[in-house]
């Protein structure tokens, strides 16, 4: 479908997450080329927006003007139902340190607390530059675990266990993530948009 499609990030997690989610939803040919956005550093996009859809079309249109090519972005967030949908689209900015420090967060703020619903919400954009613009949205409900376990993804994933599940997205395969995440059921809604 596209030659060369960037992944508007500067978090290589999530640019490794992408290309699997690509991969495994959309097949070998959605695009050719599956490219990192390169130097972010030099290239920050304040996600100024008041929305994750927001945000996820300020990186999105600022990498396709920057590159000429179509751009792929994401905002994210986890919403803790007990937390009145903290920490939400500030989930990245919650705590100034490293992701292990959000974490902490979370759990101090759930000490005691026994309704521990929540969700992943995830917006995508892709931006075709002269072409067209594209948003959608996609979930993941689950509970907040009472402690971290697991070391595979990043940020919140050691204490979220998804609905249908007894382990968090930390202990559970990669494969099983990037089937059930709200940035895959985002995704999938973007092919079938797509086609
Ligand atoms: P942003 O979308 O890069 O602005 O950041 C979203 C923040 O939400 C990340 O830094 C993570 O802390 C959190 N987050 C979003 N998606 C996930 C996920 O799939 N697993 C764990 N944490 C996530």
């Amino acid at each position: 479908m596209f030659s060369k499609l960037v992944i508007a990030t500067g978090n290589e997690g999530k640019y490794k997450e992408f290309t699997e989610i690509i991969k495994h939803i959309a097949g070998g040919d959605f695009a050719g080329e599956i490219v990192f956005a390169p130097d972010t550093a030099k290239f920050a996009v304040e996600e100024t927006g008041k929305t994750y859809a927001e945000n996820a079309m300020l990186k999105a249109k600022a990498w396709a003007e920057k590159t000429g090519l179509p751009c792929l972005s994401d905002d994210s967030g986890l919403e803790v139902m007990a937390l009145g949908g903290a920490p939400g689209l500030f989930s990245a900015r919650i705590v100034y340190g490293r992701e292990i420090d959000k974490v902490a967060w979370l759990l101090s703020k759930m000490k005691g607390v026994s309704y521990r619903r929540a969700r992943f919400s995830a917006a995508l954009c892709l931006c075709v530059p002269c072409e067209y613009t594209l948003i959608t949205e996609g979930y993941c409900m689950g509970n907040i675990a009472d402690f971290p376990a697991g070391s595979n993804g990043f940020g919140y994933d050691p204490v979220f266990i998804p609905d249908g599940h007894e382990l968090t997205f930390a202990e559970l395969p990669t494969s099983l993530k990037n089937d059930i995440s709200h940035r895959a059921n985002a995704f999938r809604k973007m092919v079938y948009l797509l086609k």
